[in-house]
């Protein structure tokens, strides 16, 4: 056993987390949420933080949010089990507030040992919040859709399915983004060549739908902060042309 988050396995992280107390959301957690999957998984999905349900079992995603997602990976033949889902930080914050940066900061190093740990071929960032920890210095409508190379590992923004919930535009560009993964992953190389032409997309997709807090779901109904994360930015950042 070890208290050093770096050099944590999976069993130390989840137990570092249930009992961490970092920050202020740990005083107010009903229960933590480290995440959960497959610890090989070739595919990982990041969100912002636990709602509701999440915060009442100690699972992520298993609300409507994650029904969604459930959904759309059965719709690319994959199970929930065969991926790695965690969030940017592991305790609900009041009132389903978004995440302050220094909740965000708190909580990165557990984020970047399970990134450690599972080393995963793909990292879909869902929202705003998961993609700013990559490309902090890009507006986050340029980036949806778009795999981007981040330490070896692609990186693909995504929208919230919280957010894919409430707007049909939205859902639409989600489940369409999300028929792209099967090529991704079969991608061996972050350097790889074009898989599958581009999409069309509808003009709503870039009119800063991307930018709805992904807080605003059934699992986290109530969301009002403007508050941006600050972590530190990618040593390696690079587009890629897969799409
Ligand atoms: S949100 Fe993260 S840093 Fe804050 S108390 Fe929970 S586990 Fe610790």
């Amino acid at each position: 056993m070890t208290d050093n988050v770096f050099t944590a396995d999976f069993d130390e992280i989840d137990r570092l987390i249930n009992s961490c107390t970092l920050c202020s959301l740990g005083s107010k957690r009903t229960t933590a949420v480290p995440g959960n999957g497959s610890r090989t998984a070739e595919l990982m999905f990041i969100g912002e933080g636990p709602g509701y349900y999440e915060d009442q079992q100690g699972l992520p995603f298993v609300g409507r949010a994650g029904q969604l997602l459930n959904e759309m990976l059965g719709a690319i033949g994959m199970r929930r089990e065969d991926v790695f889902v965690t969030n940017m930080i592991k305790c609900r914050a009041p009132n389903n507030r978004d995440p302050l940066p220094i909740e965000i900061r708190s909580c990165g190093p557990y984020l970047d040992r399970q990134i450690e740990l599972v080393s995963p071929k793909v990292i879909v960032t869902l929202g705003r919040y998961s993609t700013a920890k990559f490309f902090p210095d890009e507006p986050i409508g340029k980036l949806r859709g778009t795999p981007a190379n981040w330490n070896g590992i692609i990186v693909y923004p995504l929208y919230h399915p919280a957010a894919a919930l409430r707007n049909s535009t939205i859902r639409a560009s989600l489940e369409r983004d999300f028929l792209k993964l099967p090529s991704l992953l079969e991608a061996t190389t972050p350097t790889a060549a074009p898989v599958q032409p581009p999409p069309s997309e509808p003009q709503t997709a870039q009119l800063g739908l991307l930018d709805a807090p992904p807080s605003q779901s059934a699992d986290r109904p109530s969301e009002d902060s403007a508050a941006e994360p600050q972590d530190e930015p990618p040593s390696d950042q690079k587009q890629l042309g897969l799409f």
